[in-house]
């Protein structure tokens, strides 16, 4: 599944997802907190996935069948992964640009070594960069880089691509309980975030079922404290910590909007029943995908979820 959505961000209003990774999750991160599952496959050399025009055109359709209030703000890549991992992102980006979109990419920052990858994210408007934690151990604890990725000039090419990058450039920090909440954490990440002046950083919990289940977020009291500390540094904080809307893109086929929805991000039990609601299905269509092992309900906070389920293919 291609695209999915829009759905509802708080940073950039509509978004039309773009996952051009082909499953299994591929990816350079095995982030403890990730809400796309566990990573199948780590690596950091790029491949090609979907062909361009591919993208493209599943694109193309999906637009066509969104009404006007659906059309989204964004065509954003936000991947079953690490969507620079794909050899043909750059080529993607310039021709969805012609649908008259802007284009935002999601990545965590770590392929930024390479410079085809560099040139690929300078085609997009927006860019979020992940930056967890300003020390190699705590890196190593969070987000698990594949072997190849050094710290040093991790951070090194974070300032390369952002001082020549034209576009809006954000961070996105998730706060772990227990792994990166601490002031001395908070406070050198402040320090390197700064230096390149995004348009806003943002400051993250886990809201969705994590990968290891015990990556569970600070209490009110520390994210107050991250905040402080940014806002000291002068940079432009913002909380990403609730649950960002409850409505979803619908094109009409609900099997095809829940597979698209939860390949990516998981859906929350009552976004579902809109959906159901809007395309005139029940519960019946839900319980299917479950039988048929294409989709697993799983309980976060009190609250039901749905994702995709995966299956390994060795
Ligand atoms: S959170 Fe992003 S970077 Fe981390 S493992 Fe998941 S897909 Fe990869």
């Amino acid at each position: 599944m291609i695209s999915f959505g829009p759905v509802p961000s708080r940073r950039l209003g509509k978004s039309l997802g773009i996952n051009n990774i082909i499953s299994p999750k591929t990816c350079s991160y095995g982030c403890v907190y990730c809400q796309v599952g566990k990573t199948m496959k780590k690596g950091i050399k790029r491949e090609a996935f979907f062909k361009p025009e591919v993208i493209f055109e599943k694109v193309r359709q999906h637009l066509k069948q969104l009404n006007k209030e659906n059309q989204p703000d964004y065509l954003t890549f936000v991947s079953n992964g690490e969507p620079t991992l794909d050899l043909n992102l750059g080529k993607s980006i310039l021709l969805l640009k012609k649908l008259g979109f802007p284009v935002a990419v999601i990545t965590n920052a770590s392929l930024l070594f390479d410079e085809s990858v560099r040139e690929d994210l300078f085609k997009a408007d927006w860019v979020s960069l992940k930056m967890d934690v300003a020390d190699k151990d705590t890196w190593q604890k969070i987000n698990h880089p594949a072997p190849g990725l050094d710290f040093k000039k991790h951070l090194e090419n974070i300032n390369l691509f952002s001082s020549l990058f034209k576009g809006l450039l954000c961070t996105e920090t998730m706060i772990i309980k227990g792994i990166n909440d601490s002031v001395e954490n908070f406070s050198n990440l402040a320090e390197l975030i700064k230096t390149f002046n995004p348009c806003k950083a943002y400051l993250a919990i886990p809201i969705r079922p994590p990968s290891v289940k015990t990556s569970i977020s600070p209490g009110t009291e520390i994210m107050n404290l991250a905040w402080q500390i940014f806002f000291k540094n002068g940079i432009k904080t913002e909380f990403l910590t609730g649950f960002e809307g409850n409505e979803t893109g619908f094109t009409g086929n609900i099997y095809e909007d829940i597979l698209n929805i939860t390949a990516v991000h998981p859906l929350r039990e009552d976004s579902l029943t809109n959906l159901l609601k809007h395309d005139n299905a029940d519960y019946e269509v839900v319980n299917s995908l479950i039988k048929q092992r294409l989709i697993q309900v799983t309980v976060y906070k009190g609250k039901k979820f749905y994702l995709r389920e995966y299956h390994l293919q060795i």
